[in-house]
């Protein structure tokens, strides 16, 4: 029988997550894994356990919580990593282990100072061990489109023996080209012995914008599990891009004969979770989930559609869950009617979380006319999502003047590790202001790369959302404020990204890689 189902392996919590900036929380990982859930995906790698409490505590909440998809952990080829993956795992139905080590001689070489036949041995005693606790095991020969041929053919069919169930070929740098990567894949499918008794799967990187073509090139091939991201996120230029890669197969079934499990309509409630929660915004051209992605400009174009739709659409919107609801909430809207719409924007919520944001949406409704996505995202965030940062700074009060004839002024309450800090300054306009005083409370020493502001709707009456990068280090983080006053909203993302920055460092700390 010919096996035409390309199973969908989702990396958005763990290469998406080695975005610079696209650190998630706890409570976030689960919320995005739900979604993914709710999407089809066959298999969630949901972080790599042994690299900080942080991903371990993600994998394990998602292992026992998130029900379907496989959960798999990452782990280096080292018994250590291994064990805190499995300790991560165990409460999960299907787990799965993969386990990678470079097989490239640039790697081997100079990064990890062994001989191809040490790494050998250590890629199948480590698949072994990872068999030792459970059934599903991936090994990923890490650089494999840099390495050479008949040596990778070699460890795969050593990993296969040793119990491997899939093996997953990357191009770790983003390096292959279509044809020849299509080609890597039918020379291992045509010269490993035991190829068989293994999916073959496959993981790229977008440095080249050749990602998605590259994993279409080896599914023709004979690949059948793609490793993808929601919006392509992912470690530099990102990883294969799940929503292009299961359209492409669906819209072009007709040429491509695949399938996947994949619940097309969920894909842009995913799309607009992660992006809301990474702080990572999708390009307005993006495919499939882009603002533009069904927006007709042309006249010509406008008259053909309005013919008949498919003389310029070669998809719905409505297919990958781009609704062309008019439903407006405002303050007579009941909960019922948010939660259909919260679950059309990827959140699943319940109980507590889904009282705290109805209650905060109605504040909101009573102060705005209409409440749009934008705005029920921004509550989320405030209100379920950060739960997991401790805050050690707070906002308690801000008080900003200035004006055309007056210089700046700002005065701030701030909590900081729970005691009230009180101080006044000045500065060339309102928020620099605020953020002078921010910065003396907090004796932050982070670099201001960016900021910006965004009316995230329409009217003067919009909540504003700001966006701000902040660099201490070699740390990046986001921060994200929103409210009805653009100072407000400045104050809280400055803070929301100094108290990401403690976050981080406290993991920093604690990591053990
Ligand atoms: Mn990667």
């Amino acid at each position: 029988m010919k096996d035409n189902k390309v199973r969908i392996f989702d990396t958005t919590l763990r290469d998406g997550e080695q975005s610079p900036g696209a650190t998630m929380n706890v409570e976030e990982k689960v919320m995005v894994a739900r979604q993914l859930a709710k999407l089809g995906v066959d298999i969630i790698e949901a972080g790599f356990a042994f690299s900080s409490p942080g991903d371990f505590e993600s994998v394990r909440r998602i292992a026992l919580e998130v029900e379907g998809p496989v959960v798999c952990s990452l782990a280096r080829a080292k018994a250590a990593d291994i064990n805190a993956a499995w300790n991560a795992l165990k409460g999960a139905p299907k787990p799965r282990i993969h386990t990678f080590i470079s097989t490239s001689d640039i790697h081997l070489k100079y990064q990890f100072k062994l001989t191809r036949q040490e790494a050998k041995r250590r890629a199948v005693e480590m698949v072994a061990y990872a068999r030792g606790y459970v059934k599903d095991v991936e090994f990923s020969p890490m650089d494999a489109s840099r390495s050479e041929v008949e040596y990778l053919c070699e460890v795969i069919e050593a990993v296969i023996a040793a119990g491997a169930t899939t093996v997953n070929i990357p191009d770790t740098v983003g390096y292959a080209l279509p044809h020849a990567f299509g080609a890597l894949i039918k020379g291992i499918k045509d010269n490993v012995p035991n190829i068989a008794k293994a999916v073959i799967s496959v993981h790229c990187h977008n440095d080249l914008g050749l990602a998605v073509a590259n994993s279409l090139s080896a599914v023709i091939a004979g690949a059948r599990q793609v490793e993808c991201a929601i919006n392509g996120i992912g470690e530099r230029a990102g990883n294969t891009s799940l929503e292009e890669i299961v359209m492409i197969l669906r819209t072009r079934k007709d040429a491509l004969g695949f399938d996947t499990h994949i619940v097309t309509e969920q894909i842009y409630p995913a799309s607009r979770l992660v992006s809301s929660v990474t702080g990572m915004m999708v390009q307005p051209n993006k495919a499939i989930v882009g603002d533009n992605a069904f927006a007709h400009e042309s006249g010509i174009h406008q008259d053909g559609l309005l013919k008949e739709k498919t003389t310029y659409e070669i998809m719905t919107p409505e297919s990958v869950g781009i609704s062309r609801s008019t439903l407006v909430l405002g303050k007579h809207s009941g909960r019922h009617a948010f939660k259909i719409r919260l679950g059309e924007l990827g959140y699943a919520l319940e109980g507590d979380n889904l009282d705290k944001a109805f209650g905060r949406f109605k504040l909101l409704a009573d102060k705005k006319k209409e409440v749009f996505d934008e705005d029920i995202e921004a509550i989320v965030q405030d209100e379920v999502l950060r739960v997991e940062i401790p805050d050690r700074f707070k906002l308690v009060r801000l008080y900003v003047s200035g004006g055309t004839d007056e210089s700046p002024t700002a005065q701030v309450v701030m909590e900081v590790d729970g005691s009230e800090i009180k101080e006044t300054g000045a500065g060339d306009g309102p928020i620099d202001a605020a953020y002078k005083t921010i910065a003396k409370i907090t004796g932050t020493k982070s670099k201001l790369l960016k900021y910006s502001v965004n009316a995230i709707t329409g009217g003067t009456d919009a909540q504003g959302e700001v966006t701000v990068r902040l660099q201490e280090g070699e740390h990046v983080v986001l921060g994200q404020g929103a409210h009805t006053d653009i100072i407000v909203a400045s104050a809280k993302a400055y803070i929301n990204a100094l108290n990401r920055l403690e976050y981080k460092r406290k993991i920093k700390r604690e990591n053990l890689v």
